[in-house]
């Protein structure tokens, strides 16, 4: 994660002193680079590479979330060569992702953000299509929900009167999964797999951003409750020493911790939602709704050899 201070410039030298050993020592398998814009701060994210390589510690997963528009060869090259999982999230407005390098990644989603203004993902999947037939490669969709945290916009936050028709459209998009379409079985395969691993009834919940499952933290070994800011009213800690901050612990556990959410039978799925949303109760609705749709969808979706691009 990128901390104010550091746009300018990012100074890796503690990570490397002092993350870098810690990450080795506990084994940790998967690391994901978030900004901002990580190909902004692709010399850091290099040099961090670099030394893990140097150390003979390989990774199962090295993801990065990236809007896809300042990639250049080497981008790609260095990616394909690490086995990067690159998810492109499209925002249009800081311009179009460079298809011609984009394409060339070995291992890659499309990342496709449902919210207020994009409830209907049909106009996503013929645009998926015409890449496929223009670049001659496969493309795999992914589908996600808005987070209505704090930096978000609000007018895209998603309201009951939305649910409404939306559920009707994920039930349509099920159904084709389950008929075979390619697309659609990669778009909820990703979220049925993490189901079937993460749905425990009785067992506790944790929260969703924040365990042993998922530890955000900023060049310094600074800990947060989320891994898309690096607030200071959210750090939790540090790696060393956790749960300094009780305001920031109880800001994390702020739903998971309701007797609604403890009552829950999803509830170690779910994770009680984004704690830093301001659409909770349409959240948890869709959690709900999404749980009957992946109930179904376990009995009916066909095996498939594709890939399967989880995000977690
Ligand atoms: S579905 Fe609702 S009640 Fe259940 S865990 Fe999620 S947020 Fe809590």
């Amino acid at each position: 994660m990128a901390s104010r201070e550091r746009r300018v410039k990012p100074d890796p030298s503690l990570f490397l002193e002092k993350v870098l050993p810690w990450v080795i020592e506990k084994d940790i398998r998967k690391i994901a680079y978030w900004g901002g814009e990580p190909i902004v701060y692709w010399k850091t994210i290099k040099t961090i590479q670099d030394a893990f390589d140097k150390a003979g510690h390989k990774f199962d997963m090295i993801k990065m979330a990236t809007n896809g528009t300042l990639f250049t060869e080497e981008h790609v090259e260095q990616c394909n060569e690490w086995g990067v999982y690159t998810i492109l999230s499209q925002h249009l407005d800081y311009g179009v992702p460079a298809w011609e390098q984009v394409m060339k990644l070995d291992k890659m989603s499309l990342s496709y953000l449902f919210h207020h203004d994009e409830l209907y993902a049909w106009d996503w999947l013929k645009r998926c299509q015409e890449l496929e037939e223009k670049y001659q490669r496969q493309v795999f969709p992914f589908m996600h929900w808005p987070r209505s945290t704090e930096g978000a916009d609000k007018s895209s936050d998603l309201t009951h009167e939305d649910l409404d028709k939306h559920i009707v459209h994920l039930w349509k998009l099920a159904e084709l999964a389950a008929n075979g379409d390619r697309f659609l079985q990669g778009m909820w395969n990703a979220h049925l797999v993490e189901w079937r691993q993460k749905l425990d009834v009785g067992a506790e919940a944790v929260p969703m951003c924040y365990g042993d499952h998922q530890i955000d933290i900023d060049l310094d070994g600074n800990r947060y409750g989320c891994h898309h800011t690096v607030e200071p009213w959210l750090k939790t800690g540090t790696l060393w020493d956790d749960n300094q901050n009780p305001d920031a612990m109880k800001q994390v556990r702020r739903f998971v911790d309701t007797k609604e959410c403890q009552v829950c039978p999803i509830k170690t799925w779910c994770r009680g939602n984004c704690h830093l949303s301001r659409t909770h109760d349409v959240d948890c609705r869709l959690s709900k709704y999404k749980h009957k749709i992946l109930t179904w969808l376990d009995k009916r979706m066909p095996e498939t050899n594709e890939r399967i691009y989880k995000h977690d």
